[in-house]
């Protein structure tokens, strides 16, 4: 029973010990309270900035998302008007933007464009362009510089302070936010957006999105604005070329890259086929070669006349004369030759007919000479018999026996006969050329038609044809020929009473007419006098006589017949004579058919004769 007085003591001392674990574990419990409450508050907050982060994220994002699909619409090659309203339906993906226009400011006509205009009050869509600039709303935000959030309380205040004086449209909105555009640098518009909705006010962090907004709409403006311009430059550029008076066109690696309308009715070729074949295709053969060389030097950037004349053959076949202005350019970074052209046709033949009228002139004043000189040589000799045997009849009549005295009047007789014949010839030939020859083929029988014109000639020559020794080669009788027999009597006639004439001391008279390679070749050769080199040129021209016919008499008027009769039958004619050896004188004429005369190739033309014609003296 020895503990018992402890008992008490050590229960009240348990007791206090139990009471301490209990204000302890009080305390305890408070503390973790209090901690909880405050984990607790802490995450709420944190939830609540989580969600506000999470919220501007998404705001943030859908913002990219639209500037994305701005700037991708505005690249895709819409036109201005649907790139606006593309704009504007993804502008609604961010604020209430039912009610939207842009206005784009003209600073020095101080006029507004309104490109893109909806409003549901104002009417679904107005575009309007050259708006004066009056005191409005717009023109509030464009002159403040500044996005400008306007409800009806401070759209009044404005009016009462005089900001505003001239706004129109519908003002019956609740909240109104335009934004300024920078273009180039300065304020060049206005995006605008309006609600007449109750529930819809803007706030100012609309006002950042809509300024974010306009900045992207500003640089794909800035993007149309600079296309229209190089559009409409472009176009004033086409619109004198195409109209130009003059052809231009661009060669580039030796084809036509381009071409006005006016070059086609130059050239005389659809513009299609032009710019479809090399550049040379339409030159004329002879100017074609000359064309290429400078194109490729001037390329080269060689020295090469810049104004030239030549010539094209158009889809009608017919010539035409170009002047032509050419410069180096480059063209699609590569280079190319810029060319104008003109037609020169007209001036290029009145040149042309203005150097043959010359030249005729020149012609006929040196044919005039030539009369005249022929004339006085060619009279002076039987003027000189006639007053010869005048002054003797005259003086001696009387005591002249009847013989002599006859013999003075047919010496009278003759020279008048020979300067009658002078003249008649002299006149056969204006004649001639007063009335171009013609030529009239018929069906000729060669051999008959020769011997026909020998003959003739015998009666015509008489006894001088007998000085000669004839050797004519003829065709097979029965062979016949589409021949004019007028022109070939002039030609053959005139050669041959040539060939006589100037064969005073006789030899062969060789004549042959022929056909050879498709053709006709008629040859008279003679060892008469010869013609001086230097007089051979000339012999064709008319009243032309060359330096050696001594006393021989003649008018020089038959070769220059024989010229055009030949010409006229579409032929050509050769002489090759050498003095104190003969003459050989050649006709090639070409086989006609009833559709015309056959080609006259210049390589089939005969060689021409050896010289002398005849190596020996006749017999
Ligand atoms: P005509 O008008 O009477 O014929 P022409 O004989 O003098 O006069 P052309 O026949 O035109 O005139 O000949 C021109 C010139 O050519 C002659 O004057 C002569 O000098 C030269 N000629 C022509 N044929 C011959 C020939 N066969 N031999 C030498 N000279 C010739
Ligand atoms: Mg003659």
């Amino acid at each position: 029973m020895d503990s018992a007085p402890h008992l008490p003591a050590q229960l009240a001392q348990l007791q206090r010990q139990y009471e301490d674990l209990q204000a302890e574990h009080e305390a305890l419990q408070a503390r973790h309270q209090a901690q909880r409450a405050s984990a607790d508050a802490w995450l709420a907050q944190r939830t609540r900035e989580l969600e506000a982060e999470a919220a501007e994220q998404k705001k943030s994002e859908s913002l990219q998302r639209v500037f994305y699909r701005i700037a991708e619409r505005a690249a895709a090659g819409l036109s201005f008007y649907d790139f606006l309203q593309t704009g504007h339906q993804l502008l609604g993906e961010l604020l209430y933007a039912k009610n939207c226009y842009i206005c784009l400011y003209n600073a020095e006509r101080q006029t507004l464009n309104f490109p893109y205009y909806v409003d549901e009050r104002d009417g679904d869509v107005m575009q309007a362009d050259h708006v004066p600039l009056r005191r409005g709303l717009t023109e509030f935000v464009l002159r403040t510089e500044r996005p400008q959030l306007i409800d009806a309380a401070r759209f009044r205040r404005l009016q009462a302070s005089g900001e505003i004086t001239e706004a129109t449209g519908d003002l019956s909105f609740v909240t109104w936010l335009g934004v300024p555009m920078q273009l180039r640098g300065a304020i060049g518009g206005a995006l605008v957006i309006q609600s007449y909705a109750e529930g819809v006010h803007y706030t100012d962090s609309d006002a950042d999105v809509l300024a974010f907004v306009a900045n992207h709409f500003s640089s794909a403006i800035e993007r149309y604005q600079a296309i229209d311009a190089l559009h409409k430059s472009e176009e004033r550029y086409r619109t004198v070329i195409e109209n130009a008076g003059v052809g231009v066109v661009v060669v580039q690696d030796e084809r036509m890259v381009f071409g006005n309308p006016r070059l086609a009715r130059i050239v005389g070729h659809p513009l299609d086929y032009l710019l479809s074949q090399p550049f040379t295709r339409t030159l004329h053969p002879d100017d074609a070669l000359t064309m290429v060389q400078r194109h490729r030097r001037r390329l080269r950037g060689e020295p090469v006349e810049p104004h030239f004349s030549f010539r094209i053959i158009t889809r009608a076949g017919q010539v035409r004369w170009l002047d032509l202005s050419a410069v180096k350019i480059e063209w699609e970074k590569a280079d190319a030759t810029l060319l104008f052209v003109v037609d020169a046709t007209a001036r290029v033949e009145a040149e042309q007919a203005q150097r043959i009228t010359l030249q005729k002139q020149v012609e006929l004043n040196e044919t005039k000479s030539r009369f005249i000189s022929m004339t006085s040589h060619e009279f002076r000799t039987p003027l000189a018999i006639i007053h010869g045997s005048v002054e003797l009849l005259r003086h001696y009549e009387d005591r002249l026996p009847a013989d002599k005295k006859r013999l003075a009047w047919t010496k009278i007789e003759d020279a008048v006969d020979r300067m009658t014949r002078m003249l008649e010839h002299v006149q056969a030939i204006g004649h001639a050329q007063a009335e171009p020859l013609e030529c009239k083929p018929v069906p000729v029988d060669l051999a008959d038609f020769c011997a026909v014109l020998l003959d003739e000639l015998r009666s015509v020559m008489g006894v001088h044809c007998d000085r000669v020794t004839w050797q004519v080669e003829l065709p097979p009788g029965g062979r016949h020929y589409l021949l004019d027999e007028a022109l070939i009597r002039k030609i053959v006639g005139n050669l041959l009473s040539n060939a006589v004439k100037y064969s005073p001391d006789g030899g062969v008279l060789r004549f042959s007419a022929r056909e050879a390679e498709g053709q006709l070749l008629f040859c008279v050769a003679d060892q008469g006098i010869g013609i001086p080199e230097q007089d051979q040129a000339s012999l064709f021209q008319s009243f032309y006589r060359a330096s050696n016919v001594g006393p021989i008499v003649g008018t020089g008027l038959g070769l220059s017949i024989v010229k055009e009769a030949v010409a006229c039958h579409k032929g050509r004619i050769s002489v090759s004579s050498a003095v104190g050896q003969g003459s050989c004188f050649t006709v090639v004429l070409p086989l006609w058919t009833a559709g015309g005369p056959s080609p006259l190739p210049l390589a089939t033309l005969p060689p021409p004769p050896a010289m002398p014609p005849f190596a020996e003296s006749p017999q």
